[in-house]
Parts: C-alpha cells; structure tokens; sequence
C-alpha cells in the first residue's frame, strides 16, 4: 500500500472549491492518499509514472443507492410494487451466500469499469458483499435489507452481526450502515429501533423513502402520516442518514430533509424506468440540501453506468421544467463524485493533497470527446456529463491501489465473474417461491 504513482500531462479535474483545473497537470499519490496535485510536473524519483497524456483525472464517481443485483431484466415490465412482490423480494428470499458473493462481484465490477469508486449497497448476506469489495478493491458501505418479521427478509440483529463482523475491515473501504428496506414493510418499533442501533453502534442509516405515490398511500393508511414524516417521528433521519429516491415529497417534508440535513440519492433513470415520476430535484437543491446520485439497481435501471445517471439527472429536469437553464453539467459532476463522498463520511471526492486517493482516468481520444477545444473547462465538463459513458473510464484507482488498468482488472478474472454470476442467477431462479401476480396486486 505504500506504493508511489504519478499520473503526468493529465487534464486534472480536481471538483476543489477553486473549481481548479490543471491542463498539462500532475496527480501524485503516496500509499492511500493524495501527495500533490497541481500544474507542475514532478521528477519520478523510483516512483510508478503513468502517463495521462490526452486524458482527463477525475475524482472517482460514487453511487449513492445501490443495490448488489443478479435478476436484471427478469420481469422487466411490472410496476413497481407487483415487481417486488414477484421478483425482487423472492429472489432475494433465494439468495444464498455464494450466489450473494458472485453477484456482488459482477455488479461491482461493472460499476469498476464505469468508474465508481464507492457504493452504497443495500442488500443481503453482507459477509459475502463485504468479501468481493475486498477482492475487488471497490469502497463499499453496506447495509441490510431489513423489514418486519413477516416479511422473511433480514433483521437488525443480522445487521449488528455484518457491523460487528465486518464495519472498518479491508483498510477501512468496508463500512456498514444500518439498512431500513421501506415503509410499507417497517413499523414504527421497527423504525425507533433501527435509530437506536445505528447511535449504539455510532453508524448511519440508510433508507428508500418517498419512492412511489403507492408507498404514500400505503404510509397514510398504515401510519396515517406521510413517509418521511413518520421516519421524521421515529427519529430515522438526521446527518447520518441517506434516504434514497424521495420523489414525491411534499413542502414540509422538504423541510423535515433540511431540519435533520438529511442526505438525499438522487436516482432519476430507477425512477423513470419504474414508472414513479420525476423527483422535486431544483427544490432539494434550493433548500440547500446535499443530494447524490444513484443508478439504484440493475433490476430497475439495467445499467449500472453512473455517466447515464448523470445524464438522465440533468435532462429529467430539463425536459419537465421546460427550463433548459437546470442541471448545468459542473453542477452535476459535482453530485456524482463529491456530494456521495461527503454523504457516506468519505474523505474523497475531490482532488486535492490530503485526500483520499480514489479517481479514475477517462480516455479522451474517442467521438465522445470530439471535438475538444484545448485548454477548455467548459468542454470538458459538457463532454462528461452530456456526451461520455462509462466506456471512457481506461484507469480506476481506489485507496492508492490501481484495480483497473487500460481496461483491465487487476484484482478479478472477469470472465469467470460473468460465468460464475450466470451459474447462480440459475440456481438462485431455481430455488425462488413466487407468488400468483394477481394475489398481490393491491386493488
Ligand atoms: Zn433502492
């Protein structure tokens, strides 16, 4: 871990408060963390030196809802409570801990290769998530999916086990929250006990809140109060808290976000793929709240690229506002790489010495970053937000430690990750217990 790199003649995206970018510049890294950043170049003196010539260096994406997925494209066409009711939750139900580790695996190694550095990821079986983050290198905050006894899903006492067992290992990239699956499937002891476990275990929570007009409706009937009035009630929010989605907010649970300054996940494409509506993004952000973004699962986004995420957070707001004047491309940058980190208490997210050392390097030589007007931030920006995907990530860098390089691994053998991940989507398909579609549709 105590390895020098230099990345040199680089354009330096550093997101610092400056908004400083260094064309021609130089990034220089020591063990886990950010030794210089700068217009300057630097002698290598036995360092590592890699060449970043006509590419861009960029604080590492973070993808701040995120659930470990295996049933992508199963069931592909149902709203979203029928979708839980026969897909999600009983192929989660099915999920052992060696299916869990496969399809860690392949969902974190796509998120690698679109340049995320951290995620968010709530799911099950969090020893085996926690192993594949460890041999892929990825910083990954975890926590469980946890809903009333009934529902057959996890408990707090799993999620005391995963953060006791796991909270801090892998250098510290592992962190565990604790996990609240939603409302409809909580209740009010339920949700005052999630909040005192995370303050005895001095961790955060991590919840799906407002996420559909069903989940409001069903909150009223159950609670008779709104969603994020009752997590407001119970105590679930707060500075340690990320309540995920958030899309049909009202004015005064606006308010409740910004009187706990509550961090909110952003994750438009889940959203609109599901069919859940467009969430009050130019309010979060005028309440001054610290928003995000997220691709949420590839059950409900098929695509783990956060470049699209970016992009949909833009032109969503756009194209309903009728205001093209929203989600200006620095702007949204910014929400990928910065507000995630500063979310999940990472100290990253911007380069800048001191920090650390998590960013990617993106290819510029491609249609997508042509034409390119030298030595223009603007252009840079645009290209990133509007024109990249995530094919353009060549170098992924977390904690000092080059997991992907040219468009390889260093850490997984990826096709037997791809074959592996298929092998237990099969079995985990084998094993599931649906019910009838017509027995859970709510009338
Ligand atoms: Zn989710």
């Amino acid at each position: 871990m105590s390895e020098r790199i230099i990345l040199r003649n680089g354009t330096v995206v550093t997101l610092n408060d400056d908004d400083d970018v260094h064309f021609g510049g130089t990034v220089v890294i020591e063990g886990d963390r950010i030794a210089y950043v700068g217009p300057d170049d630097v002698p290598a003196d036995g360092a590592r030196v890699i060449d970043v010539t006509d590419r861009i260096v960029m604080p590492g994406l973070v993808d701040f809802h995120y659930h470990t997925a295996l049933g992508k494209g199963w069931s592909d066409h149902l709203p979203l409570w029928e979708y839980l009711q026969t897909c999600w939750y009983p192929m989660i139900r099915a999920l052992d801990e060696e299916s869990a580790y496969w399809a860690a695996l392949a969902s974190y190694s796509e998120s690698v290769k679109c340049g995320v550095t951290a995620v968010n990821d709530m799911y099950r079986q969090l020893g085996a998530l926690a192993d594949a983050a460890e041999r892929i290198g990825i910083r990954a905050v975890l926590s469980n999916d946890v809903a009333t006894d009934e529902h057959d899903l996890d408990t707090l006492a799993d999620n005391e086990r995963a953060f006791r067992e796991r909270n801090g290992s892998a250098d510290g990239r592992i962190k565990v929250l604790v996990g609240i699956e939603w409302l409809p499937l909580a209740s009010v002891e339920l949700l005052r006990d999630a909040r005192a476990l995370a303050n005895d275990l001095g961790t955060g929570i991590h919840i799906h809140l407002n996420e559909s007009l069903s989940e409001v409706e069903i909150s009223k009937e159950m609670f008779g109060r709104r969603p994020t009035e009752v997590a407001y009630d119970t105590g679930i929010l707060g500075p340690d808290c990320i309540a995920a989605h958030c899309v049909w907010l009202s004015d005064a649970e606006i308010a409740l976000m910004r009187e706990t300054r509550t961090h909110i996940s952003h994750n438009p494409s889940s959203n609109a793929k599901l069919g859940n509506g467009v969430a009050r993004l130019p309010e979060l952000l005028a309440a001054g709240l610290n928003v995000g973004l997220g691709h949420d699962a590839a059950e409900c986004n098929n695509s783990r690229d956060m470049f699209e995420v970016m992009k949909f957070a833009s032109l969503m707001h756009r194209a309903t506002r009728v205001d093209a004047s929203l989600g200006q491309a620095p702007d949204i940058l910014r929400m990928a790489c910065r507000n995630g980190n500063v979310g999940l208490g990472i100290d990253a997210g911007e380069l800048a010495a001191g920090k650390k050392a998590d960013m990617i390097v993106v290819d510029t030589r491609s249609q997508m970053f042509t034409p390119l007007m030298p030595e223009s931030k603007d252009h840079v920006y645009s290209h990133l937000v509007f024109a990249a995907n995530g094919s353009c990530v060549e170098t992924t860098i977390v904690d000092g430690r080059v997991i992907y390089e040219n468009r390889e691994f260093t850490t997984i053998d990826e096709g037997e990750v791809l074959r592996e991940a298929n092998r237990a989507f099969r079995e985990v398909i084998a094993r599931m217990d649906v019910p009838d579609l017509e027995s859970v549709r709510r009338s």
